[in-house]
């Protein structure tokens, strides 16, 4: 594949919105494992750091390179006891509609992270992209599901119908991924995720990726908005910096999921 401007890669920057406050009972269950790092945390909390919250800090970040990425944002109805539906956020309040606001006019890219259960359930995706496409005043095209749910024989479909263009889910949340962007038979472009940073972000995770990189091919690579924070993710944040550094110096493309889809549409 030939990319823009002859680059000799591509570097697909993107994060999953899940959670944009730390609650108690994360410190109660991080703190079993790591108590000084949560005791550290919770004092920058109680200062008024929210650990969770760490939009302006990617922002900038990525603007010092030139460089703006996708922000996939969460609505999530489903009530549950449980760890994956405890502590999610309103996406019309009007904190979280203000930074979707100031992402869009600043250039980052607005996505749909499909609800837990939406990945077979047309109307509940629907609803969510509305939401958000009403928040934002224009379309959204681009979307992950979240938690990587997926119904291979389904979800592309319903993408489709509800005028998705671009999916990131396929991937791995325990290795680093090989496979490459592909046109699904309904049309949808599949960008599959190459390194999502729940992985251990070890050298041998990044050599790997550097090896994608020296295949001339796609890093996509998921960082999450809420582990983006110095106190318990200092690692997360220096891997981040080393692709964007690694990519500028090597003269790669870097961008987003709907730049570089809309690049997939006219070639694959
Ligand atoms: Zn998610």
């Amino acid at each position: 594949m030939k990319w823009k401007n002859d680059a000799p890669y591509v570097l697909c920057l993107s994060h999953d919105v899940d959670r944009i406050k730390k609650q108690w009972y994360h410190y109660c269950f991080y703190g079993l494992k790591h108590p000084i790092i949560q005791i550290r945390s919770l004092v920058s909390k109680l200062k008024g750091r929210e650990p969770y919250w760490n939009f302006k800090e990617l922002m900038e970040l990525e603007e010092s390179y030139g460089v703006r990425s996708t922000f996939f944002f969460l609505n999530e109805s489903h009530k549950e006891l449980s760890a994956n539906f405890m502590g999610r956020y309103n996406i019309k309040s009007p904190k979280v509609m203000h930074v979707i606001k100031e992402l869009d006019s600043r250039g980052f890219e607005i996505g749909l992270h499909g609800s837990f259960y939406s990945y077979n359930d047309e109307g509940l995706l629907k609803g969510e992209k509305d939401e958000l496409e009403r928040i934002l005043g224009h379309e959204v095209i681009s979307t992950r599901q979240h938690h990587l749910n997926f119904d291979k024989s389904k979800t592309w479909q319903i993408h489709k119908k509800i005028g998705i263009k671009y999916d990131s889910t396929m991937g791995y949340t325990d290795r680093v991924g090989s496979e490459q962007a592909v046109r699904t038979e309904c049309g949808i472009i599949e960008i599959p995720i190459t390194l999502m940073d729940t992985v251990a972000l070890t050298e041998s995770v990044y050599e790997e990726c550097c090896n994608v990189a020296d295949g001339g091919e796609i890093i996509m690579i998921n960082f999450h908005q809420c582990h983006f924070n110095e106190i318990e993710y200092p690692n997360n944040i220096e891997m981040y910096k080393r692709f964007l550094s690694m990519a500028q110096e090597n003269g790669a493309w870097i961008t987003n999921v709907r730049e570089l889809g809309e690049w997939l549409d006219e070639r694959i």
